[in-house]
């Protein structure tokens, strides 16, 4: 049977910047498996792109913070270009979530980089907006992140620091012997031996560790965003600009509008199919925010899955109960923004075992399974 050192499952961001991260550190015998033919082909490719590091969790903005500091300075010869296009960001929050929003930036300090812009401001840098401006933030150094060369950085690094990438291949399920995760077992009957295996499934995390049994729980839930067809009164150059009450984000894309209304419901993670009324929620809200717009044709509608935890923060770090088996899931809607962070913290702890940070027993998947039972 095959033997490896750690085995990852799974070829989205969570299990590349993992790979990365710990063959970097000196991680040995790391082979990586990937159902789908290509890397990136569910979460991982299929979000809105935003670079946004403010949020309501302390924790996970501090981690959106310090991820996209590297983003904005990756190491030598991660990436041919830059990452971000540092479009620009507006938060923009209705009466009911001013108070809020402020709250949020003050927690963030000095470093979330934002300045206050009165409502007129707004008005005057953004004149087709139309939803309710009560408070506004302005975040020039955030915007868009360049997902095809972030994806690939990670994986060409990897590949350059000795791991294996596998694609076309599913486990599955995790083989076990007594209460210790001892590798996997592929859909072709194959196995393979592994001293850790990490999940990194996304979506599918949780239904795969069921299969030895684990307790944690993490919940794939499903969002929706639609591309308009090219408009001329469309400028590419235009900022992001999320609203906050009444959830809705957009920035420009391909000449057309990228629309989110920020559905989320639970699905099953194998029937993510697309439900064509939030198309027409999302072309209601258009109409309210974007009045200056007019009409605009849907060029593409589709849906992605955002994989969350009870409090809505990652799941990283062993799994309480079964030796052999590591978490890095749960990453909800931050798993590009926070990248480089995720992999980091996932390395430090296949390698050094007990949390030593406060960040690090935040994220620890034990409290995950207290939470369920
Ligand atoms: C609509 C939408 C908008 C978003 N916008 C943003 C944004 O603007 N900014 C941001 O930072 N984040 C955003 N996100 C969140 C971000 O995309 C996710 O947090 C991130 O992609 C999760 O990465 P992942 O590797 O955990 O999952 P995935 O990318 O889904 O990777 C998991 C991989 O595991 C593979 N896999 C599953 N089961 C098996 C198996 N049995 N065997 C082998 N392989 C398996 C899958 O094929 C998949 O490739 C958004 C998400 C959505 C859906």
């Amino acid at each position: 049977m095959e033997e490896v050192g750690t085995l990852i499952v799974g070829g989205g961001i969570a299990g590349l910047t993992t790979a990365w991260h710990h063959a970097r550190a000196g991680g040995e015998k790391i082979l990586l498996l990937e159902s789908e033919r290509l890397l990136g082909t569910h979460s991982s490719g299929l979000n809105a792109a935003i670079l946004r590091t403010i949020g309501p969790d302390p924790l996970t903005t501090s981690l959106s913070l310090r991820s996209a500091r590297t983003l904005r300075r990756p190491p030598a010869g991660f990436a041919q270009v830059p990452l971000i296009d540092p479009c620009g960001l507006f938060l923009v929050a209705d009466t009911s979530r001013g108070a809020t929003l402020a709250g949020w930036v003050e927690a963030a300090g000095p470093d979330s980089g934002s300045i206050e812009v009165s409502p007129e401001e707004f008005h005057r840098q953004v004149p087709f907006y139309g939803g309710e401006a009560a408070r506004v933030f302005s975040f020039p150094q955030e915007g868009r992140l360049d997902i095809a060369a972030l994806v690939a950085g990670f994986a060409e690094g990897s590949r350059a620091a000795g791991v294996t990438i596998r694609r076309g291949v599913p486990v599955k399920r995790l083989s076990t012997t007594g209460d210790r995760v001892t590798g996997v077992e592929l859909e072709d009957g194959t196995c393979i031996a592994a001293a850790t295996t990490v999940m990194a499934a996304g979506g599918w995390a949780g239904r795969l560790g069921e299969t030895a049994g684990s307790r944690v729980v993490v919940i794939p839930t499903r969002r929706h965003l639609l591309i308009t067809k090219p408009h001329e009164s469309i400028d590419p150059g235009w900022p992001v600009i999320w609203a906050l009450g009444d959830e809705f984000y957009c920035r420009p894309e391909s000449g057309g509008m990228l629309l989110c209304a920020c559905d989320q419901s639970v699905v099953d993670p194998s029937d993510c199919r697309r439900d064509d009324h939030v198309c027409e929620i999302i072309a209601e809200k258009m109409t309210r925010f974007l009045p200056g717009l007019g009409d605009m044709q849907v060029a593409r509608f589709w849906c992605g899955l955002r994989t969350m935890t009870r409090d809505d923060r990652f799941a990283l770090g062993p799994d309480p109960d079964l030796a052999g088996l590591f978490w890095v899931a749960g990453l909800g809607g931050h798993g590009m923004v926070c990248s480089f962070d995720i992999g980091r913290l996932a390395a430090r702890r296949l390698q050094g075992g007990e949390p030593v940070s406060e960040e690090e027993r935040a994220l620890d998947p034990a409290r995950l399974v207290e939470a369920s039972a």
